[in-house]
């Protein structure tokens, strides 16, 4: 298939691309590397031997985005461009809205224009709120904590309303668990700019040096150690199931939810010890006062990806640590020369 992957150059994109180019697609990045480096390419031909295409141009760009369709006969999208971070959408809801809802709505208008009815949409399992009970099924209510979780939610249902008009839509919205880890080969891995927010890079960037000491956001929640739970999915894995969704993509007919995790949860602790383990020796870390907003647990019930797309997450949490440390210790400063 000839694929267009937006934010292709991010973090879960260019493992992405990679799988996709591996399958023998035809790849094209349109990225504006806002959250990004043209490095992550350069990596993704070094692993695979072939370069995807890159265009370097916003999807607030309506022009850029109508030129990259003019341009090729695309047959599906994968559209993980967007931006991420919850705290910051607190601090920058309108750079939120307009970045991911603008964005998106671009691209499906030009989607639509140019005939081109195939996507794969980057969606998380933020809409599912704080959820009352695990492990969370499609089905489950859905709800917005933050400004990041409504543009996800608010995206979900604009490609709802497109399909059930325009029956020519083939949708598969992923919910994606907790994607970390990196690539076996050490050259493509997670490069947050700034301090990261997300457990697994912090612990990286501690375990590197970077930063001096992880703050575990408490001990006293509900659960087997009193850290919350979460499903933590290789990005490998999670990379494989869009090949999956892709490859799906004729048989599902409207707009498809379908959760991207392991249907396992670990505890912060767990995951911290695993990752002592792959490194070697302890890290230095505190207990700390619980982070608002955090949901005592979640996890996916993963059984319609088996069902539907024929995709089971294969990498374990050994795995996980393993291939995060190699990628961190390999590159102490990401991308960065
Ligand atoms: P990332 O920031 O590494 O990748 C996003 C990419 O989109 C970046 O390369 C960025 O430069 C690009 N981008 C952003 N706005 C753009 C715009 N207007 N035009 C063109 N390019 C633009 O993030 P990621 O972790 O790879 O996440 C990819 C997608 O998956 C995002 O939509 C994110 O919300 C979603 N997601 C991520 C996680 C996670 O924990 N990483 C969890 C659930 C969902
Ligand atoms: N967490 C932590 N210390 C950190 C970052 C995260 O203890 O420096 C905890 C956080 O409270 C949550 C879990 O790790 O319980 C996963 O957090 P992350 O932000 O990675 O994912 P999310 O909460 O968005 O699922």
């Amino acid at each position: 298939m000839n694929i267009l992957v937006t934010g292709g150059a991010g973090y879960i994109g260019s493992h992405t691309c990679v799988e996709a180019i591996k399958a023998g697609h035809a790849v094209t990045v349109f990225d504006n590397l806002c959250n990004a480096s043209a490095e992550s390419l350069n990596r993704v031909a070094a692993i695979t031997g072939t370069r995807p295409d890159f265009i370097q141009a916003d999807l607030l760009d309506r022009a850029a985005v109508k030129a990259a369709f003019d341009a090729k006969a695309y047959d599906a999208v994968i559209h993980f461009a967007g931006l991420k971070a919850v705290g910051e959408s607190v601090a920058k809801p309108w750079e939120y809205y307009n970045n991911n809802i603008v964005g998106s709505l671009n691209l499906f208008a030009e989607m639509r224009d140019h005939g081109v009815f195939n996507l794969v949409f980057s969606s998380s399992a933020t809409v599912y709120g704080n959820p009352e009970k695990v492990p969370l099924a499609e089905g489950a209510p859905l709800s917005a904590l933050n400004p990041y979780g409504r543009t996800k939610l608010w995206i979900e249902d604009m490609l709802r309303d497109m399909a059930a008009a325009e029956p020519r839509w083939h949708i598969v919205l992923l919910r994606y668990f907790n994607p970390v880890g990196a690539h076996e080969s050490g050259l493509i891995g997670e490069d947050p700019g700034g301090i990261p927010n997300n457990l697994m890079p912090y612990i990286t960037q501690v375990a590197v040096g970077r930063l001096k000491e992880l703050s575990i956001f408490g001990d006293d929640y509900p659960t087997r150690d009193g850290t919350c739970i979460r499903d933590y999915i290789h990005v490998c894995d999670l990379a494989e199931g869009h090949l999956c969704a892709l490859a799906s993509l004729d048989k599902l007919q409207g707009c498809t939810p379908v959760n991207l995790g392991t249907g396992n949860g670990f505890t912060v602790l767990e995951l911290v010890r695993s990752f002592e383990k792959a490194v070697g020796r302890p890290l230095p870390r505190r207990i700390a006062p619980r982070r608002p907003g955090d949901a005592v647990a979640s996890y996916a019930d993963a059984t319609r990806a088996a069902a539907l797309l024929g995709w089971k997450a294969k990498r374990g949490i050994d795995a996980i640590c393993r291939d995060a440390w190699n990628w961190q210790s390999k590159n102490p400063r990401g991308y960065r020369p």
